[in-house]
């Protein structure tokens, strides 16, 4: 009973002492919990100069050596050991250049001895705690080899190692998983084994918003757009691309959150919409809305009434080109309504 009141205590510390951190700047997740997002979703797709600063910035806000190991270690097993490798190799670099500068940093704890027995028997018990029930399928009886090394190997070796507990595991996984393509189903089910391990839904919220905003296209996605929010439904963020003034070619980068829109609106000098990332929407005033993905080009002519958006459950990036910049002026006129844009997406589904 004691025992119980005891652990219940520092339970109750412990939560105190991680709100108070999470509240401090009320973000969501704590700095160094950022940091690991952004290490993951930068190892993930491989963008090395964003990495390298990630892993600085995380030092600097006191992740230890060891643990930012262990996450980049973990992350093989989501990303393959390319993109491990190369993460760590450009680890280890950084660390050199930091001691040489005269940087002491943090070694950190190394993981404890592994459990007793065999990994795929404590392997199998850690998925299933993980989880919240055993996991099986169609898929591990198609293919036992890959069942036995998730349980043995990734579930086993990997999540016993006790110097990175599971919640902070699921928070790299989630963001490396948020930041590559085609693994939805996965993604939500990391989702879910975060949630069952105490990740909140608006630390999930805050992950997929900035790994996913971050890491639709090769170009920067910018700051929050905020001086043209009164003319969006939902966010925006803006990332101007051109400033040579002499080429007068003004190029925009600008990216929507699922279900954000711009107001109906017309350019006097017209407009080019170049997509990049995600899925979006383009609609002029009479006509059918028009599906965009990457690569798709809409020539707006002058004067014509229109909106561009994001569609309802995906992020959105496209180029926005002004045309005859000299003399364009742009008219804003009244949002597109929830049930004009439902009826323009759902559509063309
Ligand atoms: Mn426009």
């Amino acid at each position: 009973m004691c025992k119980l009141f005891l652990a219940g205590m520092i339970f109750a510390l412990f939560c105190s002492v991680n709100q108070l951190e999470a509240n401090e700047n009320m973000k969501p997740l704590n700095a160094k919990e950022e940091k690991i997002v952004e290490i993951s979703m930068y190892t993930a797709r491989g963008k090395m100069p964003e990495l390298k600063q990630a892993l600085a910035a995380g030092l600097d806000a006191g992740l230890t050596v060891n643990e930012i190991k262990e996450v980049l270690v973990q992350l093989y097993a989501y990303c393959g050991f390319p993109r491990s490798l190369n993460a760590l190799g450009s680890f280890m670099a950084l660390l050199n250049e930091r001691e040489a500068k005269g940087i002491k940093d943090v070694a950190g704890k190394l993981p404890g001895p592994q459990p007793e027995g065999k990994s795929i028997d404590f392997g199998t018990e850690n998925q299933t705690k993980l989880c919240g029930a055993p996991v099986k399928g169609a898929l591990f009886d198609f293919a036992p080899a890959i069942d036995e090394y998730l349980k043995a190997h990734l579930f086993g070796d990997i999540f016993s190692r006790d110097n990175l507990d599971w919640r902070t595991r699921e928070l790299a996984t989630i963001a490396a998983l948020a930041a590559t393509e085609g693994v939805d189903s996965q993604l939500a089910s990391h989702i879910a084994i975060g949630r069952h391990n105490g990740v909140t839904d608006a630390q999930i919220d805050w992950i997929l918003e900035n790994v996913k905003s971050n890491t639709l296209s090769h170009f920067p996605r910018g700051e929050e757009n905020t001086a043209y929010a009164k003319y969006f439904i939902g966010k925006s963020y803006l990332a101007p691309l051109t400033k040579d003034k002499r080429l007068n070619v003004p190029v925009s980068n600008v990216t929507f959150e699922p279900g954000c829109r711009n107001n109906w609106h017309r350019h006097t000098g017209g407009q080019l919409l170049i997509a990049v990332g995600g899925v979006g929407f383009y609609q002029e005033r009479g006509k059918e809305a028009r599906k965009l993905l990457p690569g798709d080009v809409v020539e707006i002519p002058p004067d014509v009434d229109h909106w561009h958006g994001a569609a309802p459950e995906s992020w959105f990036s496209h180029l926005a080109v002004e045309c005859n910049p000299e003399n364009n002026k742009n008219t804003w006129l009244e949002p597109v309504s929830d049930a004009d844009y439902a009826r323009a997406t759902s559509e063309k589904k």
